[in-house]
Formats: structure tokens, C-alpha cells, sequence
């Protein structure tokens, strides 16, 4: 199947974008089906010529790499291209507001104009009945023709905001994705860096307490020699997905980089978060990982978890080289612990 086969009915795309997944046999997420269905469509020239050409070689073709390719040509970059669109679109229906009010104001002062004189028309001692009943006429046109122009200039005003609306949406998407980590799809590291920034400020404002969780997996390097890259990958989104499902909205779970990850818990005690990281140690480890392929069971997957309280007044470092040692002790001592700093 390729790009340049004429597909036109979207059922008819999304059969054949899950049919050639298959048959290259990759997982079908959302990004993968977006990068098959851009292909298909020839949506995108580069990234059709791109992917021919991997088809031609399917050993490099896997979701890490499609991953990449969704970032490179549909992802961020594709959102931009659109925001760059949404602007565009936004001078110009400012544009046109901007001339449907000169239009108004212009309309307004010809149409009171008309008032003024048609009143000293009307008032005048000696008009004939005929005369009164054709300024009255000639008024009622011009009111008639206001309501046009105003009517006019409500429907300008609907479509710019319609148009704010849109970019609106399609800067939140932006911003959403620039702060997202491209594979687990939890907070990045950026992400990370900001909210805690902001869950400091507000603990030195209110005086809430404050807790922070850093959380390495044990012996990942081991893990990826022996079963592989991709399983590895498999696994981060395993653990990314326990550390989201067993914590709450105020939370923010974080993928600090490469195997480490890191949850801020604004107003929380550091003994309830204690029982917290003790949880996740557990849903962790009660995870089985087998290779859906093979069947192969991986073992048993642990993690180590460092947890600290902020001290009020210290700056951001000190709070998170403190987790930092925290886990480096949890390391010490065997792996598969939490260890308060
Ligand atoms: P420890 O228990 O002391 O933490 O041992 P470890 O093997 O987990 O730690 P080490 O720092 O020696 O190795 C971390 C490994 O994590 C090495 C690296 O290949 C792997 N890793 C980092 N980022 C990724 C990733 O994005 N995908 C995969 N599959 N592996 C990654
Ligand atoms: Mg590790
Ligand atoms: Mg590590």
C-alpha cells in the first residue's frame, strides 16, 4: 500500500491505516494511526516519502521511530504550522471588524444626519400631508438600511470571535504538547521545573506543606540488555501509567529523564507521603510485565523512591537535591524502598 494509492472515503483510509499497521505489525496508538493515515492521504509530502521509503525496510520501522516522525511532522511542528494559520486568520478578521465599524460609524452619522434633516422637515408650519407621508417613507428606507449595516457588523464581530475561539484552542494544544514528555505522555521535564516553581511559591504564601517523591527504576540497565530498547520503552509507559493512576489531580507526575521520575505533592505531610510512595512501590511491583509477543514474563520490576519535605525559606536546588540524596539512600540500602530525607 502506498501513499499515492486514491483513497477517498475516510472509512475506507481508516481500514486501510489499520490493515498496513498490522501488517507491519506495530502497536495502533493514536500516533501511529495519525502518522498511517498522513501517509495514506499523502498529507504530508516529506513524511510520505519518508515512510516509503521504511517500508521498503521494515526492521527499521517501529513505533519509537514512527514516534519521532509524528513529532517531526505532525506533532509540535504540525501545530505550529496550524497556530501560524490561526493568527493569520485572526489579522484578518480583526481587519474586517476593524472596516465594518468604520462602516458603522460612518453609516451612523449619514443616518442621524438624515433624522436631523427629515425632523426639520416634519416641524416645518406649512408641510403638506403628502410631503410628511414621504419623509416618513424616506425615513423608515434609511432606518431599514441601518439595520442592515448593523447587522452586517454583528456578523463580522461572530466570525472574529469564532476565530479567537479557534486559535484559542489551537494555542492550548500547542502549549499542552510542548509540555508533555513524547513517550509516557505524563508531565516533562520542563513541565516539572515550572510546577514546581509554582508549588514552592504557593507553599511560601500559604504555608502548606509540601512533598516531593524522586523515583529511579531499579536496574533498568540490566532490563534493557536483556530484553531490549523497546521493551524498555514498554516499561517506562508501564510505570508512567501506575504513578498517574495511584495519585490524585493536584499531583504532578513527571518523567525527570530517562528512567527517573519525580511527583510533586502539594498539601501533603511528608508521612502521608510516605504511605503514598509505599503505595507505588507496591502497584509497581504487582506489576507483571510479560512481552505480549513471546509471552515472556520480564520479572519482577521494582523502584527506588527518595521523598523530602520542603523547609520554608530554602531555595528550589536544596529541595530537590535533598530528594536527590534521599534516593541515592534508598539505593543503599537495597533497592525497592523509600527513604525520608
Ligand atoms: P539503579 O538500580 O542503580 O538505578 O540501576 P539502573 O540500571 O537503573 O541505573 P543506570 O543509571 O545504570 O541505568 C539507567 C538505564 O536507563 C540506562 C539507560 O539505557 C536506560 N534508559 C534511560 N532512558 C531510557 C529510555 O528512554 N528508554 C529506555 N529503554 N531506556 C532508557
Ligand atoms: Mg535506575
Ligand atoms: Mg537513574
Amino acid at each position: 500500500m502506498t501513499a499515492t494509492t486514491k483513497i477517498a472515503n475516510p472509512r475506507d483510509i481508516a481500514h486501510n491505516v489499520m490493515a498496513l499497521v498490522n501488517e507491519l505489525n506495530l502497536q495502533p496508538t493514536p500516533q501511529v494511526y495519525h502518522v498511517f493515515y498522513s501517509y495514506l492521504t499523502d498529507e504530508v509530502p516529506e513524511l510520505s516519502q519518508l515512510i516509503k521509503v521504511l517500508i521498503r525496510n521494515t526492521q527499521d520501522l517501529d513505533e519509537e521511530t514512527v514516534f519521532r516522525i509524528y513529532h517531526k511532522y505532525l506533532g509540535t511542528h504540525a501545530m505550529q504550522q496550524h497556530l501560524k494559520q490561526g493568527v493569520e486568520g485572526l489579522q484578518s478578521a480583526v481587519e474586517r471588524v476593524e472596516m465594518a465599524v468604520t462602516s458603522v460609524m460612518r453609516e451612523t452619522d449619514t443616518f442621524c444626519g438624515d433624522i436631523e434633516v427629515a425632523s426639520q422637515q416634519l416641524l416645518a408650519s406649512d408641510i403638506s400631508l403628502e410631503d410628511a407621508r414621504s419623509v416618513s417613507r424616506g425615513l423608515s428606507e434609511r432606518s431599514s438600511k441601518a439595520r442592515d449595516t448593523y447587522s452586517s457588523f454583528n456578523g463580522s464581530l461572530e466570525e472574529y470571535h469564532k476565530e479567537v475561539l479557534r486559535v484559542r484552542t489551537e494555542l492550548e494544544l500547542v502549549r499542552r504538547d510542548a509540555l508533555t514528555d513524547t513517550l509516557t505522555g505524563i508531565a516533562n521535564r520542563k513541565n516539572f521545573d515550572t510546577s514546581l516553581r509554582d508549588a514552592v511559591t504557593t507553599t511560601m504564601e500559604s504555608g502548606a506543606p509540601l512533598s516531593l517523591l524522586m523515583i529511579d527504576i531499579d536496574h533498568f540497565k540490566e532490563f534493557n540488555d536483556n530484553f531490549g530498547h523497546r521493551a524498555g520503552d514498554g516499561v517506562l509507559k508501564a510505570v508512567a501509567r501506575v504513578l498517574v493512576s495511584s495519585t490524585k489531580g493536584a499531583d504532578t507526575v513527571a518523567r525527570y529523564g530517562g528512567e527517573e521520575f519525580a511527583i510533586i505533592l502539594p498539601d501533603t505531610e511528608p508521612e502521608n507521603a510516605a504511605k503514598l510512595a509505599n503505595k507505588l512501590r507496591q502497584n509497581v511491583s504487582n506489576q507483571h510485565i510479560i512481552n505480549k509477543k513471546t509471552g515472556k514474563d520480564f520479572g519482577k520490576l521494582t523502584v527506588s523512591i527518595g521523598l523530602t519535605a520542603y523547609n520554608l525559606g530554602e531555595n528550589i536546588m536544596e529541595f530537590v537535591d535533598r530528594a536527590d540524596k534521599a534516593l541515592y539512600m534508598a539505593k543503599q540500602d537495597g533497592r525497592n524502598t523509600c527513604v525520608t530525607q
